[in-house]
């Protein structure tokens, strides 16, 4: 998961994806994701 810090944005994964997902994005929510429910755990 700490890998996604690494995303530059910088588009080349966005040609790639046979989907046509929009990675940059989904990466973003996703880790973000990953901790609100981590902290709910914790709860
Ligand atoms: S935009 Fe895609 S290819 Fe570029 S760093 Fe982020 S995940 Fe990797």
């Amino acid at each position: 998961m700490k890998k996604i810090e690494e995303c530059t944005e910088c588009g080349d994964c966005l040609d790639k994806c046979p989907y046509e997902l929009d990675i940059r994005r989904l990466l973003k929510e996703n880790y973000e994701d990953y901790f609100n429910v981590l902290e709910e755990f914790k709860k």
